[in-house]
């Protein structure tokens, strides 16, 4: 669609939609043009709105902590989406059973399992993503990925509908999977083992020195 008819249909969404918007300073590298749509998606039942207002008449994007992402130089012909802190949330179910909203970082989700005394979770420090990308890649290092973790994702369809999918109906590779791509992840479960903070502590710790090693997290791209 062209800007001009995109701007009177995205009208409802305020400010939270921009046009042909600068991507440069929202990915890991700090690189790349701009997209035609850019919308903050403030939450939940405003984004089910969005993509219903969409009917699936543009690509779209979704744009996590964008440390996976190379964006071109020339326009991106399409809807970037980006998760607000309202997708943030991250909460303990029962006593081994965490929830944790799409936007929340890798690193996050590491920290909340330590608190919590969950062993599973350790690999997440080493990952500068947020959980949609984490799902989206099966991300994973030292011997652990996304998968082994996973419990169920919620998220929402082309059409708008928030669905569940278990994880053992998701066929997980290297680095992928076969969920389609235009979901957009909304949060997802995990199931972690109970056990002792200070080793989980410990093995965090000797984990995240072995990647700093190896590949250092911490160093952005300026
Ligand atoms: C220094 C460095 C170290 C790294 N180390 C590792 C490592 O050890 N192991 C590893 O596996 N990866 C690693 N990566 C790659 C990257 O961090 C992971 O792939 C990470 O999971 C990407 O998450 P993100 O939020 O940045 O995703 P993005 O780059 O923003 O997006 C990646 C993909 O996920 C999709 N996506 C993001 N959020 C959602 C959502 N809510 N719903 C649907 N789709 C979504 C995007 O559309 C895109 O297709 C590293 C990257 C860097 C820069």
């Amino acid at each position: 669609m062209e800007i001009k008819e995109l701007k009177n249909l995205l009208f409802e969404f305020g400010d939270n939609v921009s046009f042909e918007h600068d991507l440069k300073r929202k990915n890991w590298f700090n690189i790349g043009g701009k997209s035609k749509v850019f919308y903050k998606a403030e939450n939940l039942k405003e984004l089910v709105n969005f993509i219903k207002t969409l009917k699936g008449r543009e690509k779209i994007f979704i744009l996590g902590a964008g440390s996976n992402t190379l964006i071109p130089d020339n326009l991106f012909d399409g809807v970037v989406i980006k998760l607000s802190r309202n997708f943030s949330n991250i909460s303990l179910l029962g006593k081994d059973i965490i929830v944790a909203g799409s936007a929340v970082l890798d690193k996050a989700l590491s920290d909340f399992a330590i608190n919590n005394n969950l062993s599973g979770f350790e690999f997440l420090s080493c990952i500068p993503g947020t959980i949609g990308g984490g799902i989206r890649m099966n991300a994973g290092c030292f011997g652990k990925e996304f998968k082994d973790i996973l419990l169920s994702i919620q998220a929402i369809d082309i059409s708008g509908n928030v669905i569940t999918l278990p994880a053992k109906e998701i066929k997980f590779e290297y680095r992928k999977t076969n969920l389609s791509e235009d979901l957009v992840f909304l949060s997802a479960s995990f199931k972690g083992i109970k056990g002792d903070e200070k080793e989980i502590k410990n093995l965090t710790n000797e984990l995240k020195l072995k990647k700093e090693k190896a590949q250092p997290t911490r160093i952005k791209t300026v």
